[in-house]
């Protein structure tokens, strides 16, 4: 039997995506791709109801790649009636992303290890858009023995510097000009970094004003923390770390992150 390579995905495809298909197209025989929006990883309150839904583009744009299989199953074919979540949970769930977000990070498990158990893939592309989804799934694919390479792919940017995002949509023209600001905000803690700043909270606070300085944000956090543990740090760095922040722009919620590694950069 061939590999297998399989890219999970809510839809409203974009070029983030797609670098996750040409990762699988390069890396295994066969791709498959699940398009499913899946409801268990919105809490009340979130945008379920407003998160674009275009299968027919998506399609389109997954022709252009070598896909094998677009499943796109519906909700009474994931959750038969009376199914709940599953067990599984881990030590990454309440931090960072879990913190807001207290019922994420089951969502997404319970319906990945559905979509591995259905699609048997031999590999699986995460993006490090999700920089914690990406650990959570590594880990679960360790604790529950899958036998499936997780392959993490690098984030895919707007030329200014914007992270895609299917939420992007809901952005304005000039909402998606500032929204590129939060990178810079990020690049100006790197910056430090690059410098040879260790102070967890210098970093936090450059990177806090930069984006404070943009008055339509609402910070809601900035986070420097151990890339392996991703437990925050509060002194001096001198781990391999984890820049993240997540910032409201009206009513839109955008995260972008990057790695830092303090050991090659001695
Ligand atoms: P989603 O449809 O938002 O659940 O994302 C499906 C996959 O695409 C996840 O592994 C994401 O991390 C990945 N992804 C989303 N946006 C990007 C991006 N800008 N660059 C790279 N991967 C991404």
């Amino acid at each position: 039997m061939g590999s297998i390579g399989f890219v999970p995905t809510m839809g409203a495809l974009h070029e983030g995506h797609l670098s996750l298909v040409a990762e699988s197209n390069k890396t295994c025989k066969n791709t498959v791709v699940s398009i499913y929006l899946n409801p268990t990883q919105f809490a009340q309150g979130e945008d379920l109801d407003s998160y674009p839904q275009k299968l027919q583009v998506d399609l389109n744009k997954l022709s252009e790649y070598e896909v094998d299989c677009v499943f796109t199953p519906n909700n009474s074919e994931m959750y038969p009636e009376g199914f709940k979540t599953n067990n599984y949970s881990n030590n990454l769930f309440t931090l960072l992303e879990g913190k807001s977000r207290p019922e994420f990070f089951k969502g997404v498990t319970t319906i990945v290890a559905k979509l591995f158990d259905i699609v048997e893939p031999t590999h699986t592309f995460f993006g490090e858009k999700d920089f914690q989804q990406l650990c959570i799934i590594k880990k679960m694919v360790k604790d529950l023995y899958y036998p499936i390479q997780v392959v993490p792919c690098p984030i895919i940017r707007k030329k200014n510097g914007l992270a895609m995002s299917s939420r992007n949509v809901y952005l304005t023209k000039s909402e998606h000009d500032i929204a590129a600001t939060i990178n810079h905000a990020l690049e100006s803690g790197k910056n430090l970094l690059q410098l040879g700043e260790r102070s967890s909270y210098l970093i936090k606070d450059k990177i806090s004003k930069s984006i404070a300085a943009e008055k339509l944000f609402r910070v809601d956090y900035v986070s420097v923390a151990d890339s392996i543990t991703l437990a925050e740090i509060s002194g001096f760095i001198e781990k391999d770390i984890l820049v993240s922040t997540a910032v409201f722009l009206g009513g839109t919620r955008l995260i972008d992150n990057f790695s830092y590694s303090i050991s090659s950069s001695k």
